[in-house]
């Protein structure tokens, strides 16, 4: 989602050297065209599937896959063996109770009252049955679940992945997926990350939000997002994890801010500052202190006025 047309095309010439060079691949349905004709080969071909779970039920044995394109079926019902690897919290106790996840999922995902795909696998292919793998396993995986149980993040474990909360996150909107270093994106990111890997590495995700709390609010398992981050946060803090020169420097923020002739004052002078050195673009390519942002993207220059004078220009106005 994060390529264009263009793009795509490059990657595809670069790659599939052995189709014509000569081939028009201008509409995106020619993409698709090319892109399925590669992949069929490589699902025809595998020996082994390996697929992730939506849900796993507990009653049946059955593992579960919700996707919109097909390609989780066609993972695990071409190949021989069909390994599905899925975490612990993945398992739900019976049908029924799965029948409300499925629902809650998809309308929280895209919108949709069901997801296009939505398969079921119980064990390999039976006498009789037209398709299916010879041999089927699963793979619980725990990888630190089990200890966030009865700690506060143990609500974090109800998440059914959905990614509302990521689409309606204004920070995941301006930073996008890759930026977050690990496997888990967004706000459920934001949580879960320290609790599998640790804070001391993943304990910068929690400070990338702005507790503005709309995560909460839009996610349908009810997960206290921005709670929990605020509990890592204070974790990182008590065992002085955070860069002395973060410490300082929001020591002398606070100091700041507690006065506020200084400042309008100071910010009203760094506005102008920062306004005249990016006046020809806009915006830094590079920054002292700010490179952890620099290094990655641009940075966007002030605009107009600062936030404290808009206002009090706006509240006279009424
Ligand atoms: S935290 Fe909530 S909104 Fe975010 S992915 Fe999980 S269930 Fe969905």
């Amino acid at each position: 989602m994060h390529l264009t047309k263009d793009q795509v095309e490059g990657d595809f010439r670069r790659v599939h050297t052995h189709l014509p060079k000569d081939r028009d691949l201008t509409e995106p349905t020619q993409l698709l065209t090319e892109a399925r004709g590669i992949l069929r080969e490589k699902f025809l071909a595998a020996d082994i599937g390996v697929t992730g779970a939506n849900f796993l039920v507990a009653e049946t044995g059955t593992s579960i896959i919700v996707t919109n394109e097909g390609n989780g079926d066609l993972t695990q019902i071409l190949p021989k063996c069909h390994i599905v690897i899925a975490s612990i919290e993945k398992i739900t106790p019976t049908l029924e109770d799965v029948s409300q996840l499925l629902r809650v999922l998809a309308r929280s995902a895209t919108g949709q009252e069901m997801s296009v795909y939505t398969t079921l696998s119980t064990g390999p292919r039976r006498p009789g049955d037209l398709d299916g793998p010879e041999e089927y396993h699963v793979v619980l995986l725990d990888n630190g679940r089990s200890s966030m149980i009865g700690t506060d993040f143990q609500h974090m474990l109800r998440c059914i992945r959905c990614g509302a909360c990521m689409n309606h996150c204004p920070v995941y909107h301006a930073v996008g997926g890759h930026a977050y270093g690990w496997v888990y994106p967004g706000p459920m990111g934001a949580v879960l990350t320290p609790s599998l890997i640790g804070v001391e590495k993943g304990g910068q995700l929690p400070n990338a939000s702005t507790f503005c709390g709309r995560c909460e609010s839009v996610c349908p398992m009810r997960i206290p997002l921005p709670g929990m981050m605020r509990h890592w946060r204070e974790r990182e803090f008590e065992r002085h994890l955070t860069p002395s020169s973060m410490r300082y420097g929001l020591g002398l923020w606070a100091w700041v801010a507690q006065r506020p002739k200084l400042y309008r004052l100071g910010t009203r002078i760094v506005m102008h500052v920062m306004g005249y050195y990016a006046r020809k673009t806009g915006k830094f390519y590079a920054m002292p202190f700010a490179s952890g942002w620099t290094d990655w993207r641009d940075l966007p220059a002030p605009q107009g006025k600062t936030f404290q004078s808009e206002w009090k220009k706006r509240r006279g106005a009424k």
